[in-house]
């Protein structure tokens, strides 16, 4: 990693950017400016693109065993990596270190399913479809293609898509976030190490110039998008008017329904875990907890004890819960707190006076719990990725589900309850995409697919799994017959296969 200004990564190699324009990247915990990075233009885009496109038809005709070879070893490297990765990660982000580590155990479990692509590319073979006629399927890969990036994951989001997209034999030009752009390049030269040729895997650091260089640049085939929903909604519409394949990733609000007869200090325990890990700033963090019936009171009682006795500060030092991003995203998540109040919600923990364990005035805001809220509150509308939990209290089941229901995100959602019989319901009946039960962050495993409903995901395809094997290939389906006397004669009917 370059002291000053972080580069882009072309042709196998670190390359300063030329473009005159930088970024600042700054340490949360401390709120030093830590260094700058490269912002492309134009040029760099062209340069970035013209690496992968050149390198494509080599990567596509590698055997697949080769390809899995690279794949193996980037395994083994990552893995051995992964202490000097999450500091990177901790010090850019600012989540606590073993959160960093989480994040990185959670991507290379998709380096690990991207291992198996031999097994994943295989098609169907049918004999005699017709007399002496067979039919076999394969899956291609598209070409050069985009995997834009949000600040909160900037190891494991990448992961999601580029083990599979390389594996399957594209090559991936990577646009991190602009916040915390140090990542990308850590895990360039990871992939260098493994074996893999130049070109393959391109980084171009950036902002919105670079997206939609990218978005529109005709040799770009497909991009895989994971940030706002502002911002999901443009991609996805931008990169399809182009003629692209998108998926577009967007923001969430997610509701964790408790029953009344949910186990009470484990439900307590899972939406601090998920509430104010990474600081809320989780796709999948659970924002609202809706509680029903008689469990509200003493389940506000019991998040807040937790909540006062968290601990946050510098994640370098052990503690449970980090700085938020910047100071522009603190400021924003502390306004939200003082509408919600404004709003007549009830402020039960505020993190606004918090006296974090950290040097320097890092971007901090401690765990702030808010009861009474309801569906008409700015603090509710929104998606605020801090740490706010707000409280919204019902009196049945139906209409925590309504509540759900009537959300404009489908991200993630969890039910807390003894009842087998209403979580099946619950299942059942949400509309969201992932969905847990009696488990507060329910992130599939690398071999389901990962993705929300609503306008929390543009495009039809999920992250990884075999969807995302399915993202970054085309099928075709190969009808072939070996000559034959008996085929011969003139027949301008369609083909019947007897
Ligand atoms: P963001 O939308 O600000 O940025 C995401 C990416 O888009 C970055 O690479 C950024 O440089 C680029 N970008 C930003 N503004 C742009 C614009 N106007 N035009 C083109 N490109 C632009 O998101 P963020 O703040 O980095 O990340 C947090 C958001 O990501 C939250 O909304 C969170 O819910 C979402 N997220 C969603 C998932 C999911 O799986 N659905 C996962 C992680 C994060």
């Amino acid at each position: 990693m370059s002291a000053e200004t972080v580069g882009h990564w072309i042709d196998g190699a670190e390359v300063p950017g030329d473009s005159g324009r930088a970024g600042d990247v700054f340490d949360p915990a401390t709120g030093t400016l830590a260094r700058h990075v490269a912002l492309a233009g134009a040029a760099e885009i062209e340069r970035a693109v013209a690496s992968a496109a050149a390198a494509f038809p080599g990567w596509r005709d590698t055997a697949l065993s080769r390809r899995t070879r690279v794949l193996f070893a980037f395994r083994e490297l990552l893995d051995k990596a992964k202490d000097e990765l999450a500091e990177i990660i901790t010090g850019e982000h600012g989540k606590v270190v073993s959160d960093a580590h989480g994040e990185v155990a959670r991507g290379l479990e998709v380096v690990e399913f991207a291992c198996g692509i031999g097994h994943l590319l295989k098609g169907g073979h049918t004999e005699n479809a017709s007399t002496g006629v067979d039919v076999h399927s394969i899956r291609q890969p598209l070409g050069p293609v985009a995997v834009i990036s949000p600040f909160n994951f900037p190891a494991m989001v990448p992961l999601w898509f580029i083990p599979i997209a390389i594996a399957a034999g594209n090559t991936v030009v990577l646009k991190p976030s602009e916040k915390d752009p140090s990542a990308a390049l850590f895990m360039a030269g990871l992939w260098k190490q493994a074996g893999l040729p130049d070109g393959v895997f391109t980084v171009l650091q950036g902002d919105k110039e670079a997206v939609d260089g990218l978005l529109d640049h005709p040799d770009i085939k497909a991009v895989s998008f994971v940030g706002s929903t502002p911002v999901a909604q443009y991609v996805h519409q931008r990169a399809s008017a182009a003629g692209k394949r998108v998926q577009a990733l967007g923001g969430a609000k997610n509701h964790m329904v408790v029953l009344p007869d949910a186990d009470l200090q484990l439900t307590a325990d899972a939406a601090i875990n998920a509430g104010f890990g990474s600081a809320g700033e989780r796709c999948m963090a659970i924002s609202v907890v809706v509680a029903v019936g008689e469990i509200a009171d003493p389940l506000v009682a019991a998040i807040a004890d937790r909540a006062r006795a968290l601990r946050t500060g510098d994640g370098r030092r052990g503690c449970d819960m980090g700085p938020l991003v910047t100071a522009a995203h603190r400021d924003r998540v502390a306004g939200y707190v003082a509408e919600g109040e404004e709003a007549g919600a009830k402020l039960v923990v505020d993190g606004r006076d918090v006296r974090p364990d950290a040097d320097g005035s890092g971007f901090f805001l401690g765990p702030t719990l808010l009861d009474h809220v309801t569906p008409g509150m700015s603090v509710y509308t929104d998606e605020i990725f801090g740490p706010v939990l707000s409280v919204v209290r019902v009196d049945t089941y139906a209409e925590a589900l309504a509540l759900v229901n009537a959300n404009r995100y489908g991200n993630g959602t969890a039910i807390f309850t003894s009842d087998g019989g209403a979580a099946r319901r619950f299942e059942n009946e949400v509309e969201v995409g992932m969905i847990g039960v009696n488990v507060p962050i329910p992130v599939p495993v690398a071999y389901y697919s990962f993705g929300g409903w609503k306008d929390s995901l543009f495009g039809d395809t999920h992250a990884h799994g075999t969807e995302g094997v399915h993202f970054f290939t085309r099928g075709k389906v190969v009808t072939s017959r070996w000559p034959d006397e008996g085929h011969r004669g003139l027949n301008l009917g369609f083909p019947r296969n007897d």
